[in-house]
């Protein structure tokens, strides 16, 4: 069963036999995938919703196994994290973003911004200043063009030196957007001291537009919430017209959700960022 532990993130306890050869086989196979690079980067566009344009979009990975299938990442994240993988999973994922944005906007003479998943695990590092500076010098991306989305997970741990990493992240130039917001463990106080640029409204939150005046309300706080600390607001997973309508009526300034696109493949985004 999993528990959560005072700071540390799951661990695994009184774990049966069988579950545990699952588990090592699984860990073989999720360190053979990064190393044969059998993992993908899936991209999802971030649309202005004030003006329909596309501003960016947001990395999200993705495991297909020959012999698994497609493992969600819902799955096999929270297991890299455990194992400690997602340490250089997460530096793959930074470096392939740069990558690709910095060659889309290059061909296409654009300015999109990739968003990039960042686990706390990943943020507690003591190094992780330093990797995010050699991957931002090794491919040669502008900071600009890369924005980093950190769970309120990663606030649990809050103190000074979380306050430093993230100013020292957007001192490089790098924007920083707290996901998921709503469903965590932050508390308005951490958040008002936290160099941040943007909140992401989850998904949970977004689609009880119009199903409930309670739904429709909190959306449209939480806007004016974020409006009145200087951030942007992005909201996740909307799928429905009359969610985007809402949202543009509370003057939220971007989002994201099948109602525009589903995540693509590198490939895919590439055609539709050709076609639009
Ligand atoms: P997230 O960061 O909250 O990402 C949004 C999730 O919502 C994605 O699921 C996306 O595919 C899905 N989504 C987007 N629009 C819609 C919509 O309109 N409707 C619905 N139903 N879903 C929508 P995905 O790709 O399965 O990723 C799940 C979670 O895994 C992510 O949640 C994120 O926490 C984590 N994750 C994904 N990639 C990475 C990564 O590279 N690093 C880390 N640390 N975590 C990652
Ligand atoms: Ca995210
Ligand atoms: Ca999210
Ligand atoms: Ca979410």
């Amino acid at each position: 069963a999993k528990e959560r532990r005072g700071n540390n993130y799951f661990v695994y306890s009184g774990e049966s036999e069988p579950q545990k050869l699952k588990d090592i086989t699984l860990e073989t196979k999720l360190y053979d995938a990064l190393r044969l690079e059998q993992l993908q980067l899936y991209y999802q566009p971030k649309i202005d919703i004030q003006t329909g344009k596309m501003v960016g979009m947001e990395a999200l990975l993705r495991w297909i196994d020959s012999e698994l299938g497609f493992i969600p990442p819902d799955r096999f994240i929270p297991f890299a994290e455990e194992t400690g993988l997602i340490i250089p999973i997460g530096e793959w994922v930074l470096e392939r973003a740069c990558l690709d944005v910095k060659s889309w906007n290059d061909l296409f003479d654009l300015d999109l911004r990739v968003a990039v998943n960042l686990s706390p695990i990943q943020l507690a590092l003591p190094n992780i200043i330093e990797t995010i500076e050699n991957t931002l010098r090794n491919t040669n991306v502008n900071p600009s063009f890369v924005e980093i989305e950190i769970t309120e997970m990663s606030m649990v741990d809050f103190n000074e030196s979380l306050v430093d990493k993230l100013a020292q992240i957007r001192a490089m130039g790098i924007a920083i957007s707290i996901d998921d917001f709503g469903t965590g463990y932050s508390s308005l106080s951490y958040l008002k001291n936290l160099p941040v640029d943007a909140l992401k409204v989850d998904r949970s939150f977004v689609m009880e537009i119009g199903l409930s005046e309670t739904g429709s309300n909190m959306v449209g706080a939480i806007i004016r919430l974020a409006h009145a600390m200087n951030l942007e607001v992005v909201a996740e997973g909307v799928e429905r017209e009359e969610e985007l309508v809402y949202l543009r009526a509370c003057g939220c300034e971007l989002a994201q959700g099948y109602y525009f696109s589903k995540p693509l493949p590198a490939n895919e985004f590439f055609k539709y960022v050709m076609n639009q």
